[in-house]
């Protein structure tokens, strides 16, 4: 099959963050060809950070040796709710300040080339789409726990962007009416039930009850625990990690069956550091909490994958809309 990311000429992506701005170039073939990096900054003003962005690309065009003039157009992928209107960063919870920033156009005329902006969770879902475990499907959900749920939704090839620009929020899906507190105000969301950092909450909580992990031994403080010791620990049987796992795992398929329930998709594919780390098993778990849910139409054929790009999903997914650019 042919590489999603082929074209004319070159074209740049970066993937903005609250802490680092990773850039990359990606040539005819589609393949990366350079990649860059810099701290986003303590000095979190739009007109700083931009200036950053674009010194990045220049950056990577150079290690390319491309003349950052000549490429096709940049693609963004960057936190919060975007205006796609007017190209606009609405807020960005891990950027100070940011309201109402017209990254599409500022970095456009730093670059003198264009520029496509979109959410970072959803160039993640097109990346995903395009060249990973959602290739291939047409009808699909991404539900990727991490400090929060991150979703897509894909219905004939197409992400469902909604009236505002906001479809896909599936973490503040109701799962447990009255349920724990979500950082959106509301209560029982399946972010505040399965998010990785639900999940380390949860055992944390249990831990202060007196319940034992080989957790409190390996990082002290259960709340620090990187993805890569639950998954350890969750390799090794520890009861209480293996609790919290399946616990999260049937959180996220009674979410998933909720939403299939309404789009009827073909697939759910889990993401995230924590959901990557636990692999294939994680996906069998919640698979088959899928199947002990009353069976409905619409789940009995669902299928679990696990996100195939990782990391780099975000800057596969701002490659691929700039390569729609032309
Ligand atoms: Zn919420």
């Amino acid at each position: 099959m042919a590489n999603p990311l082929a074209g004319d000429g070159y074209v740049g992506a970066i993937d903005l963050g609250g802490t680092k701005i990773a850039a990359a170039i990606v040539g005819p073939g589609g393949q990366i060809v350079a990649r860059a990096k810099r701290s986003t900054g303590k000095d979190h003003r739009p007109e700083v950070v931009i200036d950053r962005m674009a010194d990045v690309v220049r950056k990577a065009a150079q290690e390319a040796g491309v003349d950052p003039t000549t490429l096709r157009g940049v693609g963004i992928g960057a936190p919060g709710p975007i205006d796609a209107e007017h190209g606009a960063i609405r807020t960005a919870p891990n950027l100070k300040g940011w309201q109402d920033v017209p990254l599409r156009d500022e970095l456009s005329r730093r670059l003198g080339v264009p520029v496509a902006l979109d959410n970072d969770v959803r160039v993640a879902v097109i990346a995903e789409g395009a060249a990973g475990a959602g290739r291939g499907a047409l009808s699909w959900i991404a539900l990727w726990p991490g400090t929060g749920v991150g979703g897509g939704v894909v219905i004939d090839g197409k992400v469902v962007t909604g009236t505002t620009n906001s479809a896909g929020e599936l973490g503040h899906i109701t799962i447990k009416a009255g349920g724990p507190k979500c950082g959106c105000g509301g209560r029982g969301h399946l972010e505040a039930l399965a998010s990785r950092t639900a999940i380390v909450k949860w055992i944390a909580k249990r831990v202060e009850e007196g319940d034992k992990t080989v957790l409190t031994k390996k990082v002290g403080n259960v709340m620090e625990a990187r993805s890569e010791d639950l998954r350890e620990a969750f390799a090794s049987g520890d009861k209480l990690v293996t609790r919290a796992v399946r616990r999260g795992a049937r959180f996220l398929a009674i979410g998933a069956a909720s939403i299939a329930n309404a789009v009827n998709p073909e697939l759910v594919v889990l993401g995230g550091g924590l959901v990557e780390a636990l692999g294939e098993p994680f996906a069998r778990l919640v698979e088959k909490e899928v199947r002990k849910l009353p069976l409905a139409a619409a789940t009995g054929h669902l299928k679990v994958a696990i996100s195939q790009l990782g990391d780099d999903a975000g800057i596969t997914g701002a490659a691929l809309i700039a390569r729609r650019l032309g």
